[in-house]
């Protein structure tokens, strides 16, 4: 869509604070421009005191949205990860916002700090990285602590690669669980496998470029070998969607080494019929009344011969629900 109409649009829906119908003698130049120079050349939008939870790009610097760029310019501060990663982000859109660092280590000392400034009227903007805070990032405990002293709260929504992984992966997108990173070793890998093993979803996992391979080989053997897609670089300039069975993944990527850059696997849901689609409840119940007079291996080999379930899917099963799989 020409940029003309963009700006028009953005003042028909109720951006017009930034972006004005006087948009027409500054509609040649880049919207963020446009964006930027309104921002800081009449008074940033205002907000209410309280703690914003802001997306910003996984890639692409474009992908900020004008709303982020608003708070981003009128907080009074802005909470991030890495000082060093956000101060470049602020400073390519020209902003010079306080950074403070919030991360796992420092998030205990820091949460009451932030939770003052707050109850001092103060406006905080939390960001990551890269994409939404809170979403393999640090912020609920944050967003938990505001909301149990009645600081409001409110999300500016944005880039996701969990979600751009998904509109790109070709599977359904309907209903999906987001299941974040596995864990590194491959025995605890399987076990939270086999947990996800008959969720009726599509799953959306992150993984690491090393660990890659290994983890499609986990997942075709405890999953079976459903349709899948590696998701690559989103946004960026060598953004890849490879799209096949998870076999065939894991194979490719024996054979290729780990690629290079960021990524999303994500995962079909079973497809009606198969073990792994019969109802986690039912195998529960087998094994539960088996595990009542059997060891772990004798139940898991009773069951899974009279459920057709696949024998290591029921053994980590049995084991979990032994207590001695956690
Ligand atoms: N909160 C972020 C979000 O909403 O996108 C995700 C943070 S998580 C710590 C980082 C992981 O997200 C990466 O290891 C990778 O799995 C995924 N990721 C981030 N950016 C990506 C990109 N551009 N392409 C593919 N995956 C990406």
């Amino acid at each position: 869509m020409p940029r003309r109409q963009d700006a028009q649009k953005a003042s028909e829906g109720g951006s017009a604070r930034v972006i004005s119908a006087e948009g027409e003698a500054s509609a040649a130049q880049p919207i963020e421009v446009q964006a930027r120079s309104k921002l800081l050349d009449a008074s940033a939008t205002r907000f209410a005191p309280g703690l914003y939870l802001t997306a910003t790009p996984i890639g692409n610097l474009r992908d900020i949205t004008l709303r982020a760029l608003d708070l981003l310019t009128a907080a009074d501060l802005v909470a991030c990860e890495d000082t060093r990663v956000s101060l470049r982000l602020i400073a390519h859109f020209g902003l010079a916002t306080p950074l403070v660092a919030y991360h796992e280590h420092n998030a205990e000392r820091m949460r009451p700090k932030l939770i003052e400034r707050l109850k001092a009227g103060a406006v905080v903007a939390l960001i990551s990285d890269a994409g939404t805070p809170l979403v393999s990032d640090p912020g609920w405990k944050l967003v938990q602590a505001a909301l149990a002293e009645g600081i409001p709260v409110s999300a500016l929504p944005g880039p996701s690669a969990a979600l751009a992984g998904l509109l790109l992966s070709g599977l359904p997108s309907d209903r999906f669980l987001f299941a974040g990173f596995l864990p590194p070793k491959s025995a605890a890998r399987k076990r939270s496998l086999s947990e996800l093993s008959t969720v009726p979803a599509t799953l959306v996992f992150f993984e690491t470029a090393p660990r890659l391979a290994a983890s499609l080989g986990d997942m075709a053997e405890i999953l079976g070998d459903r349709p899948a897609a590696v998701a690559r670089e989103l946004t960026k300039l060598y953004e890849e969607v490879r799209r096949r069975p998870l076999a065939a993944l894991a194979a490719h990527y024996r054979v290729a080494g780990p690629p290079k850059g960021e990524i999303v696997v994500v995962v079909g849901p079973p497809a009606a019929g198969t073990p792994e689609a019969l109802d986690d409840e039912a195998l529960d119940a087998s094994l539960n009344a088996a595990l009542a007079t059997m060891s772990v291996k004798d139940a898991s080999e009773a069951v899974a011969a009279a459920t057709g379930h696949p024998r290591r899917r029921v053994y980590q099963r049995a084991l979990a629900l032994s207590g001695r799989g956690r």
